[in-house]
């Protein structure tokens, strides 16, 4: 069987960064995605089509079809009530916000006073090259309510 859309994927990879730094990583078949539901970043994703259990390989991702350039813009003020008043606001602090397409974004903390906060809405890994190395180590076809759903349930099936 090879890798395509509607297949539900499992994989063991290690992401890093160009320093070699491990971002993140997946061993003993953790992750599955279903393929063609942008599951996973876009470069990613082609490189995945066609393969087979058991293929190796590495891929470079770009920002463009990974997480995104950085965007200057994406930094800005806000003011320091749109955050909880019992909570202290710390730089560093990450924080759940809704993006302009109704998605949850998180948002960086970068400073605060009393009055405003400045906050950062890029992707952690917006304008990072991605380097995975990558096994396949299952396909299967998914299932119907796996494709309706647009994401991949347990081996067991899960309920929401
Ligand atoms: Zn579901």
């Amino acid at each position: 069987m090879k890798i395509a859309d509607k297949h539900v994927v499992t994989l063991n990879y290690t992401l890093t960064d160009n320093d070699g730094e491990v971002i993140d990583q997946s061993q003993d078949g953790s992750f599955a995605y279903l393929h063609g539901a942008q599951n996973i970043i876009p470069g990613l994703e082609n490189e995945l089509t066609d393969k087979q259990v058991g293929d190796k390989f590495t891929v470079k991702v770009s920002p463009q079809d990974g997480y995104g350039e950085r965007d200057d813009s994406r930094v800005e003020d806000v003011p320091r009530e749109m955050f909880p008043q019992d909570q202290e606001i710390e730089p560093g602090m990450m924080f759940h916000a809704q993006g302009p397409n109704g998605e949850t974004i998180t948002v960086t903390v970068l400073e605060a006073n009393d009055q405003t906060v400045k906050i950062d809405s890029n992707h952690a890994l917006a304008g990072v090259e991605l380097n995975f190395d990558v096994e396949v180590m299952d396909i299967r076809e998914a299932q119907d309510v796996e494709i309706e759903h647009g994401h991949v349930h347990g081996p067991d099936g899960h309920h929401h």
